[in-house]
């Protein structure tokens, strides 16, 4: 961590965290050149130097002579550069290394990596690392891990070797030893960050031994040991500084309680044509304890594709609605915007609710006058677009917001709905299950509540594999389907980002099965390009049964319902990812018919194919997620650099999972006994999460 405060009384007039801030051109072997290209690293203090967190160790423990080298086994060995060649074999450039030591000889290879040319030259010492063969009477090694030592004297001061993330001008060797230097120098000077209570209930390493072991090993258990401390740290600061959001945001705001009644609450639920699920009971519970405190709701609604998340958006919109406030409903797409509107159309027929539609295809005098009654308060209920929903509309007296298929949605991004003067309850609800440990992090200050169970009578959905050979048979089977009375979607291949492309690749579908597998069933085709009012009628002629098969980019993948589509073609499957791949396929598994899904793919890289044998082996959404999650890794798409947090420095939330629970429920612990963290013995640790994610999570005014 960065942010370590320390204890006075060093032997200089400086106090320590004085000491800690010296820049690092002052350092041992930096000087002003090096202190530069360290900036490019965001180097600049002592501090940032003992922090620099290895991105690897090489494991040398077992240095040999290369007469005692041994084929097959990791080994290492040192000596001096004799010879440096390049020779092009075949179109691949190869690069040979010779080095002697004790008269004996060692040639390392490196094909296409002419770029390590330059870095080696004649007489220099160099430490290989990796297996050896013996061939054609002499060692080789192919691609063997370099250390670049000083001179002869160099030796390796310990078995595992630290590999820090690198510059350009900065050689590892160079790193690793201002490393060295500044950890000898400053360490004393640092103070423990955690009480001697904590340290010892969950067996962490003290940071004064912990520090000196992660830069330079002493053996595997004791690195282990030093990183599962830095690592329970970072993820017990980012717990704290997401819990002081929250901690925040509830001293801060003030929302009115809507309290579910019992007369309220029986009106509701009389309009629903279906008995509740169980897990929609305890949503509904949930959603509406918290709506009738005076303090917003801050939830996350998070449910399988299809197992009934629009009740509950609809319960909350009506409690907030029978209390006399508005209530808006945002979803990423128009055509879910319409059918929401639908949805509530038909369970309000009778009612007295006044709704209205906000969307891009409203002309600019529908749009002004539906503006000009929401902010007189003469709608109760508005169902839109998120963009559009959140531009320029003023409501009069906004009670709730609810937020529709919201998968990328971080604790960020909410910040920018909590601008007007009241404070609404909001709702956020998704269908991408996200894993724990994400979960733990980024919606770490929302309340989660989850629908398991689908309602009752739902038929699994069938997934296959649609191999060339197939091809034929899979549209036989779609005829015989269509015969039967079901619709059918058939997702067209995703083209880049490109909505050009993707327009073209659609339209030409559509040509070529209505001229051909699907010529005698009606198609209709859909696609981000069409215009409100043709989207609006295509999906109506889809609803109602008009048209029989539905051509469609994964403009389709959010939200759409239609009970009667069962089968559903995804072409090219192997480039969509299994997020969209599982939304997709939540398409047609929405009423009393069995779905069916094929997954026509073309040749596909390794990683495709486990993704699609993921999606034929199971529906569930939560191990789809993690699949998913662990292909994707910590950076992607659920990572936390889209979140706008800053990224994690040695934890890893695939990996890490089980420290973080663990610094969780300590985090969580320290917080029921103060949750601001305002007991002088707590300073410090808030000032460490304000240092760290104070602007990513607008802590400004905490403390
Ligand atoms: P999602 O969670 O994907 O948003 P929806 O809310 O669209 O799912 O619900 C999917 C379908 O299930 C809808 O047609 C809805 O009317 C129906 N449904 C929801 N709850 C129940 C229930 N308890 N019993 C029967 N059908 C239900
Ligand atoms: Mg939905």
């Amino acid at each position: 961590m960065n942010a370590c405060l320390l204890r006075s009384g060093h032997d200089t007039d400086q106090s320590p965290a004085q000491v800690l801030a010296t820049p690092v051109q002052f350092l041992k072997g930096v000087g002003s050149e090096n202190a530069q290209r360290l900036a490019r690293l965001d180097i600049v203090t002592a501090r940032d130097v003992l922090f620099l967190f290895p991105r690897d160790y090489q494991d040398l423990s077992d240095l040999r002579t290369i007469a005692d080298l041994e084929e097959g086994l990791l080994l290492s060995v040192r000596g001096t550069v004799e010879d440096v060649d390049v020779q092009q074999g075949r179109g691949r450039p190869r690069l040979g290394v010779l080095i002697q030591q004790g008269g004996e000889y060692l040639r390392a290879t490196w094909f296409n990596q002419l770029y390590l040319y330059e870095k080696f030259s004649p007489g220099q010492h160099v430490l290989f690392s990796g297996k050896a063969r013996f061939h054609g009477g002499r060692w080789e090694m192919t691609h063997p891990r370099v250390a670049w030592l000083e001179d002869e004297h160099d030796q390796p001061s310990t078995s595992i070797l630290p590999v820090y993330p690198l510059t350009e001008g900065i050689p590892q060797y160079r790193l690793r030893k201002i490393v060295r230097g500044a950890v000898e120098q400053y360490t004393g000077i640092l103070s423990e960050v955690f009480s001697p209570e904590l340290l010892s209930e969950h067996g962490l390493m003290p940071l004064a031994r912990a520090l000196p072991e992660i830069h330079g090993p002493t053996d595997q258990p004791s690195l282990e040991q030093a990183r599962r401390r830095f690592i329970f740290q970072e993820l017990y600061i980012l717990q704290l500084a997401i819990a002081l959001r929250r901690w925040k945001l509830d001293q801060n705001r003030h929302a009115s309680p809507l309290e579910a009644t019992t007369k309220i609450d029986a009106r509701i639920r009389r309009l629903f044509p279906f008995e509740l699920t169980a897990d929609q009971q305890q949503a509904i519970r949930e959603v509406a304890d918290d709506m009738g405190r005076t303090c917003p709701m801050n939830r996350l609604l998070h449910g399988e594709v299809g197992s009934g998340k629009t009740v509950i958006a609809v319960y909350a919109m009506l409690l907030c609605v029978a209390h006399g406030r508005q209530a808006v409903l945002m979803t990423p797409t128009e055509v879910l915007a319409r059918q929401h509107a639908q949805t509530l159309g038909d369970y309000l027929r009778a009612g007295r609710v006044r709704t209205a539609l906000l969307t891009g295809s409203l002309t600019q005098r529908e749009r002004s006058d539906t503006l000009s009654a929401i902010a007189a308060g003469e709608i109760d209920l508005v169902i839109g677009t998120q963009a559009i929903v959140q531009d320029d509309v003023k409501f009069a007296r906004l009670g709730l917001a609810v937020i529709d298929e919201q998968h990328k949605f971080g604790v960020l991004q909410r910040a920018q709905l909590r601008k007007s003067g009241v404070d609404p309850h909001y709702l956020v609800m998704t269908a991408t299950p996200i894993p724990r440990t994400v979960g733990m992090t980024l919606f770490g200050d929302l309340d989660v509540s989850t629908i398991r169970q689908s309602p009752p009578g739902r038929q699994p959905v069938n997934t296959y594999l649609v191999e060339p050979d197939r091809y034929r048979k899979w549209w036989d089977f779609v005829c015989k389907k269509l015969n039967e009375g079901r619709q059918a979607y058939v997702i067209a291949p995703l083209v880049d980002e490109n909505e050009n492309l993707a327009v073209a690749s659609v339209e030409s579908l559509f040509e070529e099965l209505s001229n051909g597998q699907l010529e005698a069933f009606r198609l209709g085709l859909l696609h981000g390009r069409m215009s409100a009012q043709e989207k609006q009628d295509t999906m109506q002629a889809f609803r109602s049964g008009q048209t029989q098969v539905l051509v469609a980019t994964s403009i389709v993948e959010v939200g759409i319902d239609v009970a009667n589509a069962t089968v559903m073609t995804i072409l090219s499957a192997q480039r969509f990812g299994l997020a969209q791949l599982h939304q997709l396929r939540g398409r047609v598994s929405r009423g009393k018919h069995a779905g069916y899904c094929g997954l026509v793919a073309e040749e596909s890289t390794e990683q495709a194919q486990e993704r699609l044998e993921a999606m034929v082996e199971t529906t569930d959404g939560f191990r789809l997620a993690e699949v998913d999650f662990q292909q994707r890794g910590p950076g992607d798409l659920m990572g936390t650099q889209q979140h706008g947090l800053p990224p994690l420095r040695i934890a890893n939330l695939q990996r890490d999972q089980a420290i973080l629970e663990e610094a969780r429920t300590a985090a969580q612990k320290l917080l029921a006994i103060d949750p601001g963290l305002a007991d002088p013995d707590h300073v410090r640790l808030r000032q460490m999460a304000l240092i760290r994610y104070g602007r990513a999570l607008d802590l400004g005014d905490v403390g």
